[in-house]
């Protein structure tokens, strides 16, 4: 199965990966978290995205392209893989494409997780005091806020234009937004 999960900040696409990657037994790809690492570990390319990312804005394609490229590259997505945080904008969904191609894997899936703004709000203000990340202070995630509905949003049409989306609600407990979602993929 390879799957791209889509959703605004907030709606819980890290969260639902996570299970995911559990009970399929596949990748669990998050720009993210790699992006995270890279700033944790000190590296050129984390000096660089750090100030970007704490903004909430987006760092650029051409190191996403060449952080995912890398990623794909590694033995454990033969097994399949969720990809979450990317695409956000429509040039990397083409790049998607292009990389994909390449290795002859095409995507099985893609799932948008709708969520409330409102919701939205709240949720990563819980998170904010649970887990400190810098970019979830209230200017961020304002900007993140934007930032999805003006390149992220079209996206979500992108792929509803080639008949490969299927939209989820994704307020209710976990279980059920994890049971809508499967429910969603195609059977194999
Ligand atoms: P959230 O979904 O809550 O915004 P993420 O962990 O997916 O959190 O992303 C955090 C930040 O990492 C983003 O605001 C952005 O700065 C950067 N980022 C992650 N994925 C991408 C991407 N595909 N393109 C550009 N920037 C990205």
């Amino acid at each position: 199965m390879r799957l791209v999960l889509l959703g605004p900040p907030g709606s819980g696409k890290g969260t639902q990966a996570t299970r995911l990657k559990e009970d399929l037994g596949i990748a669990h790809i998050s720009t993210g978290d790699l992006l995270r690492a890279e700033v944790a570990a000190g590296t050129e390319l984390g000096k660089q995205a750090k100030a970007v990312m704490d903004a909430g804005n987006l760092v650029s394609d051409e190191i996403l392209l060449g952080m995912l490229e890398a990623r794909l590259g590694q033995p454990d997505v033969a097994k399949g893989f969720i990809l979450d945080g990317y695409p956000r904008n429509v040039a990397q969904a083409n790049a998607l494409d292009g990389l994909l191609a390449k290795i002859s894997q095409p995507l099985d899936a893609v799932v948008q997780l709708d969520v409330a703004t409102e919701l939205l709000v709240e949720r990563i203000a819980g998170r904010a005091a649970e887990q400190g990340r810098a970019d979830d202070n209230p200017e961020s995630v304002r900007q993140r806020l934007q930032v999805y509905n003006e390149q992220t949003a079209p996206v979500v049409d992108f792929y509803a234009g080639r008949g490969t989306l299927a939209r989820v609600d994704g307020v209710g407990e976990l279980d059920e937004v994890e049971g809508r979602i499967t429910a969603a993929l195609p059977k194999h």
